[in-house]
């Protein structure tokens, strides 16, 4: 018997088998899936295997990434993991939430509980581990925010340098602040993110960066853990529906995978459905998926308040494809004004989200009215980020500032002098 699992990675489009964890990308311009060695795994890993680790105090069981560290990077040594803690998010229940949806049964998984206040540190801890296994002493990526605010702290924490590419002056202030704070070197580059996106896959390479941008395998592998431990949340069973948002299409990809291999490895015997929720002001794999195209096209000038999902040319809409049809899954769009009523619905429950985050709840509630969801469906959405990432967008909402949106549920202050009187005339 093989004392260790086989790690390869392994090219969508052409099936080239490479054993190097460093390459990021096929000669062919594929993208790489890291091959789980399901048979070698069968063995060594249950249900009981992760449920004796759930609480452990101990490095790095104390991660909900690294509780399931055979099934991310089993290879990867425990020197060389780089890890916050991450994970071990709430599942909130709320009667606002299932009355605004008109789903009895739908719980929000809020990822914003993570390290850096968003889901992204659960693919960087991995990436970054990858990183650190394989010698690389700069990384790099482009970001709508969380990514470069995630991927500064984990390469300081890890005494990396990072460089990372932001579209400029369309990037929330929390997050901008944050890659600024945690030390990463900060291009803005004059374009949206797709052309940021370009242009660190561009240089990379050449300049000698590791990239860990979503379509960096080991990413992926570590956003898989936010189904894994759902369904061990759950009690191992599986819900109906899991609802995401769709911007880059990581997670979409990475969920899809998840639940594939749990099937395979015999610790589910359901397969959920993925909703996945784009913003219609970027809605290219809405189309794709609407209009059964063969190729994405890509949305030219993509436009939405919910920046994280703000993306014209998805770079794993292939996985994301893949993930849909392997889950008899739907791609779903919906408008800011939907995105922004579910996040005042969102947030005044006392949860909080991001804009982008709130486009799970708005896809649930749509895809309940157009009959795809049914009403006694057990519904997870996903919340990706934190609410105090982006300020501006809950300020100006409840401020009724916002352009083009109606501030339906909004709660602004009132100005009063400084007397009993007033107060009196306020609180009755
Ligand atoms: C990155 C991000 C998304 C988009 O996720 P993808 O995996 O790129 O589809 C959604 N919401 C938030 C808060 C994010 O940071
Ligand atoms: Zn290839």
């Amino acid at each position: 018997m093989n004392a260790e699992p086989r790690s390869e990675l392994k090219c969508i489009d052409c099936c080239k088998v490479f054993s190097d964890a460093a390459v990021n990308r096929c000669g062919c311009g594929g993208l790489l899936d890291v091959v789980v060695d399901i048979d070698f795994l069968k063995e060594k890993i249950s249900r009981e295997l992760f449920d004796s680790r759930l609480g452990s105090t101990k490095f790095p069981y104390m991660s909900g990434v690294w509780r399931f560290h055979e099934l991310v990077n089993p290879l990867i040594r425990e020197e060389n993991i780089v890890s916050r803690s991450e994970g071990n998010t709430f599942l909130y229940t709320h009667p606002k939430i299932s009355e605004y949806t008109q789903i009895k049964n739908i719980s929000l998984k809020h990822e914003g509980e993570n390290p850096t206040g968003s889901f992204k540190d659960r693919g960087m801890t991995s990436g970054i581990s990858a990183a650190k296994h394989l010698g690389k002493d700069t990384v790099a990526c482009a970001s709508t925010g969380n990514t470069s605010a995630s991927m500064a702290a984990y390469a300081s924490l890890a005494g990396m340098n990072s460089v990372v590419f932001i579209p400029e002056g369309m990037i929330a202030f929390g997050k901008l602040s944050q890659a600024l704070a945690y030390g990463a070197r900060v291009l803005q580059i004059k374009g949206n993110f797709d052309d940021a996106m370009a242009l660190v896959q561009a240089s990379a390479n050449e300049l000698g960066m590791y990239l860990l941008n979503s379509i960096n395998p080991w990413r992926i592998e570590g956003q898989k853990t936010i189904m894994f431990e759902l369904i061990q949340q759950l009690g191992w069973n599986p819900p109906d529906w899991v609802i995401v948002p769709a911007g880059n299409l990581g997670n979409t990809s990475a969920f899809g995978k998840a639940f594939c291999e749990l099937y395979d490895l015999g610790l589910i015997d359901k397969i959920p459905r993925i909703g996945s929720i784009q913003a219609s002001g970027a809605n290219p794999f809405y189309n794709t998926w609407k209009n059964h195209l063969k190729k994405l096209e890509a949305v030219e000038k993509p436009d939405t308040i919910a920046t994280a999902i703000r993306i014209g040319d998805p770079v794993s809409w292939q996985k994301a494809l893949r993930a849909i049809k392997h889950t008899n899954g739907v791609v779903e769009e919906v408008t800011d004004q939907e995105i922004m009523d579910a996040k005042a619905t969102v947030d005044s429950s006392g949860i909080g989200c991001e804009p982008a985050s709130a486009a799970s709840v708005a896809g649930a509630k749509k895809l309940l009215d157009a009959g795809v969801i049914d009403s006694k469906e057990k519904v997870i959405c996903i919340i990706t980020g934190n609410i105090l990432k982006d300020p501006d967008a809950t300020i100006n909402y409840h401020l009724s500032k916002l352009l083009d949106i109606t501030s339906r549920f909004n709660n602004p202050p009132t100005l009063i002098e400084p007397t009993l009187a007033a107060v009196r005339k306020e609180i009755t």
